[in-house]
């Protein structure tokens, strides 16, 4: 699993401790030391995670994730808030204003870990290490590879992480704009019909299989992938 975080701290040992336990386990990090950086840093490039710690110079983590939550672009951004306090209504406050978890200073690199891995689970699991299977197609993210009653379908990195997407958001139609944004990263300029062209890649790997009936084309709209 490698994610791209961004790490809003500005207590320089606690930025530099998240970041590089961050680092140790393979995600890559972007780092803001005020909520002014941070919203400079999102806008530049769209973070898989945000680390949040609440209490920030210029304004608090809490008011920035509600501003976060209100702006289309940035409303299904997993965020992990920080915070030295311990008290349980700061906790509610925290998750009301739409954090998505909460970690309490100080506390381990292993719990860390465990929570990051939590909220990407949650909110983003074609970045998680989790084998998802469908129908008899299996896709083991960790070791790269996809099989179809145990014999292995190659594909190649886009049509790989195409399918991943796809079998971990099953049953909805997305819009070529979106597969864009989620299989290829959002400020990524690429012509939409790039979209149909690694479909039908994907297609014809999964033909022998038969798993390519999973793949649902929406004339004008989209495409899905179904469960059965
Ligand atoms: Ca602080």
């Amino acid at each position: 699993m490698s994610a791209t975080i961004l790490v809003v701290e500005d207590e320089p040992q606690v930025q530099e401790l998240v970041a590089i336990n961050l680092e140790h386990a393979g995600h890559r990090v972007r780092r803001a030391s005020s909520a002014g950086e941070a919203v400079t840093s999102i806008r530049e490039e769209l973070p898989d995670v945000l680390i949040l710690d609440w209490m920030l110079p210029d304004e608090s983590g809490l008011s920035l994730t509600r501003r976060l939550r209100e702006d289309e672009r940035t409303r299904g951004l997993p965020i992990l808030m920080l915070t030295a306090r311990a008290m349980e209504h700061d906790k509610i406050s925290g998750l009301e204003a739409g954090a998505d978890d909460y970690l309490t200073k100080p506390f381990s690199p292993k719990e860390l870990a465990a929570r990051i891995k939590a909220v990407l689970r949650r909110r983003a699991p074609q970045l998680a290490d989790d084998v998802v299977e469908v129908g008899g197609l299996r896709l083991d993210p960790a070791a790269r590879r996809v099989t179809a009653a145990g014999k292995i379908i190659e594909l190649a990195p886009t049509e790989f992480r195409l399918l991943h997407f796809f079998m971990t958001h099953p049953e909805r139609i997305y819009s070529r704009a979106q597969v864009l944004d989620y299989v290829w990263g959002d400020h990524v300029f690429i012509e939409e019909r790039t979209v149909d062209v690694h479909i039908r890649r994907l297609r014809k790997a999964l033909e022998p299989s038969g798993h390519d009936r999973f793949i649902d084309t929406v004339r004008g709209s989209g495409y899905g992938f179904r469960k059965s």
